[in-house]
């Protein structure tokens, strides 16, 4: 599945909002936005100072580039994300929130098993990881309430996820998943609600933009 492989800060710069798509150097003053809190490329620093008030296209759009950003994916299958949520019952902007959650690399991110979901969707792809006791490979699976997470048997002796195990916090964990330290895994709990989401986004744009 295609992804997108330039400089993750980029995005943040472009967005002039922080992402958080680096794990721990996102909360240091590493930050690239705490450094050049400006838009990227050779008039990013003058157009900054020339702000003026977005247009209403401009914001719905923003918006929905820093949803897909977030999550790491790309048009076409943010766009299939979309239509699935639109033929669910409920608010749509809610329904593809709770569909882009259910991810299984964003559900190993949420357990505390990676830094980023960059990250956990690179562990996934290598094949660590199991859904009720099958090993999955596919960052994009979508996990069902009572759904099993868990770190491989062969993976849980690596350095990483020994490491690992150790910095795993269930009070940190979303109300959607419940945290398996000794399976290094979890469990979910329920679909994923708005409330359980803690993400600065205003979705209600989103779906206005690919409602125009
Ligand atoms: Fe964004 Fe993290 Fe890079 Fe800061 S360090 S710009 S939050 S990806």
């Amino acid at each position: 599945m295609a992804r997108y492989l330039g400089p993750a800060c980029k995005l943040c710069r472009r967005q002039g909002q922080k992402l958080f798509l680096k794990g721990e150097r996102c909360y240091s003053p590493k930050c690239a936005l705490e450094r050049r809190d400006y838009p990227p490329g050779e008039r990013g620093q003058a157009s900054h100072f020339r702000r003026r008030r977005p247009s209403d296209y401009e914001r719905q759009l923003r918006e929905k580039q820093k949803v897909r950003r977030i999550y790491g994916i790309l048009e076409r299958q943010f766009r299939r994300y979309f239509r699935e949520a639109e033929r669910q019952s409920g608010l749509t902007g809610e329904n593809l929130l709770s569909l882009l959650e259910r991810r299984l690399d964003n559900a190993v991110y949420r357990l505390g098993l990676a830094d980023s979901r960059a990250q956990a969707r690179q562990l996934v792809q290598h094949g660590h990881f199991t859904v009720n006791g099958r090993r999955v490979n596919i960052p994009s699976y979508l996990l069902k309430v009572g759904d099993v997470v868990a770190v491989r048997e062969q993976s849980r002796k690596l350095d990483y996820f020994k490491n690992r195990a150790e910095m795993l916090d269930s009070q940190r964990v979303v109300g959607w998943l419940s945290l398996d330290l000794g399976a290094l895994g979890g469990r979910v709990l329920s679909l994923p609600r708005r409330e359980d989401i803690d993400l600065p986004i205003d979705e209600h744009l989103v779906v206005e933009f690919y409602s125009r």
